[in-house]
């Protein structure tokens, strides 16, 4: 597997022009666009098969023939890593369940090259790919997205990117922090950091041109509720007519905390706040 440039050529590494040019086979997406490439770094033409999303799995079986056979097959994609929103999983996964050694030859990647220049956090970080298209299974995903602590990484289609940001926008709330990778190693590379919001309103007239990554902070983290906070909507509930029974699980799910301490809290409170009957009265 030999990552390519996701625009500069001058990323194209030094082991990937040695695995392509020592190679008895590749395995391309587009035969036209691997052509350029290894003329570029100065490859001689070779055995090129085209493996894309709509043969891949029609392609694995001429590809293991090749191995059985003893040949070597590099395995490049359009832009980037093969496999990664891209076809080459299969490949991989019919190669090692053959007993074949599969090796990687790493470099560019957009989702790892706009998360660096994002400045959001990288620790930990998801990676959606892209986002589907409509209907429940977007709603659905959009709603993990928002509840996601931590940093998540989307592809993004220029015509679709606005609608994207929108759907951020009211799924997560102006705040929330993102950044937009544009053109990543090219003429145009450009990467914009701001509030969805802010975002949003910057793409409202106007289509986006070129490759984009979004990259999306996380949720923040809840607020952790004190034993005031604990108390006090103990008593808001007490006083809207609610009794221990219905109160104290009502609370521990609203302030997201265990109910067993709000049930102590409710103990330290006593009566206070329920009357002799268990009815609700006002607090001294
Ligand atoms: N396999 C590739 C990789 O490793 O990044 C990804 C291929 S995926 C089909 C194409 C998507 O990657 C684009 O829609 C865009 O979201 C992102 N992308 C690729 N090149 C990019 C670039 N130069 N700048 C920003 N985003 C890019």
């Amino acid at each position: 597997m030999v990552a390519t440039p996701i625009g500069n050529l001058g990323d194209l590494s030094p082991r990937a022009i040695e695995t392509l040019a020592t190679a008895d086979v590749i395995a391309c997406e587009d035969t036209r666009r691997t052509r350029k490439l290894l003329s570029h770094a100065g490859v001689k033409a070779k055995v090129l098969m085209a493996v894309h999303g709509h043969n891949e799995a029609y392609q694995v079986r001429a590809i293991l023939a090749h191995l059985d056979q003893g040949r070597r097959v590099a395995l490049v994609s359009d832009a980037g890593t093969p496999g990664i929103s891209d076809p080459g999983r299969r490949v991989v996964a019919a190669a090692g369940d053959a007993g074949h050694e599969v090796v990687v030859v790493p470099g560019p990647s957009a989702v790892i090259a706009a998360l660096a220049a994002s400045g959001l956090p990288s620790e930990r970080f998801v990676f959606e790919g892209f986002l589907p298209r409509k209907g429940s299974d977007r709603a659905e995903r959009l709603a993990l997205i928002a509840a996601e602590r931590r940093t998540t990484v989307i592809y993004e289609a220029p015509n679709r990117l606005r609608q994207t940001l929108e759907d951020l926008l009211e799924a997560c709330g102006p705040a929330r922090r993102v950044a937009v990778a544009r053109e990543l190693t090219k003429l145009h590379e450009e990467v914009w950091r701001g509030s969805l919001a802010a975002g949003a309103e910057r793409l409202a007239t106007g289509e986006a041109r070129g490759e984009h990554v979004v990259v999306l902070d996380g949720a923040p983290e809840p607020v952790l509720a004190g034993d005031a906070d604990i108390q006090d909507a103990l008593l808001a509930r007490y006083r809207a007519g609610d009794d221990k029974r219905a109160a104290l699980p009502a609370v521990a799910a609203e302030l997201h905390v265990p109910k067993r301490r709000v049930y102590q809290i409710a103990l330290g409170l006593g009566d206070l706040g329920l009357g002799a009957s268990g009815d609700p009265v006002e607090p001294q």
